[in-house]
């Protein structure tokens, strides 16, 4: 049986924290937040709402599970405007996601994982024009689904922020 807490740290996660299911709650709020379009991704790829499902699928696709781990890459930065540092560190967070998802995958497990950040798997997506490329590797970001990241780190004694001098990605698993 694998162990999603050792293999998520093997693929280069910083932490890889008990997640407790019951305490996930799916907030209206946060999808209003995502209607804002501050990250700039709302109706522009099947990973996101509107076209990733309502808050209650997620809730109950959630239900279906009953552990969980909350996942970060927390990588260094000169200060809070340092947007090169970040970007790299999104983007060794995705490499990770990938290459821990894919492992789950290809050996079988049953599991939902929730990204740090929109799909950018496709240099262009196909929404809303034509199916998902990856349908198999589609997963939605934590936000997506209505969770308040924070929160979910703060309920579950997990640190959300480490300084202005690190940036933290948080996404997270659940499985059986
Ligand atoms: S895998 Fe490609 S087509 Fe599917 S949501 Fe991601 S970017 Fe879009």
């Amino acid at each position: 049986m694998t162990d999603f807490r050792s293999l998520a740290l093997e693929c280069g996660f910083t932490t890889a924290e008990k997640l407790d299911v019951s305490t996930l709650k799916f907030l209206s709020d946060v999808r209003s937040m995502c209607a804002a379009d501050r990250c700039m991704s709302y109706g522009k790829t099947w990973s996101c709402p509107p076209a990733c499902g309502e808050l209650d699928y997620w809730e109950e696709r959630c239900k279906a599970f009953s552990k969980g781990l909350i996942l970060q890459t927390v990588g260094e930065r000169e200060d809070s405007y340092d947007f090169e540092a970040m970007m790299e560190v999104a983007e060794e967070n995705k490499k990770q996601f990938e290459r821990y998802t894919d492992i789950l995958r290809e050996k079988g497990e049953d599991f939902l994982a929730m990204s740090a950040g929109t799909c950018t798997r496709c240099e262009k997506c196909t929404y809303p024009d034509a199916p998902c490329r990856f349908p198999e590797k589609l997963y939605p970001s934590m936000e997506a689904c209505g969770l308040f990241v924070s929160g979910v780190c703060m309920d579950n004694g997990v640190k959300y922020y480490y300084g202005d001098d690190k940036i933290a990605y948080t996404c997270c698993i659940l499985f059986n």
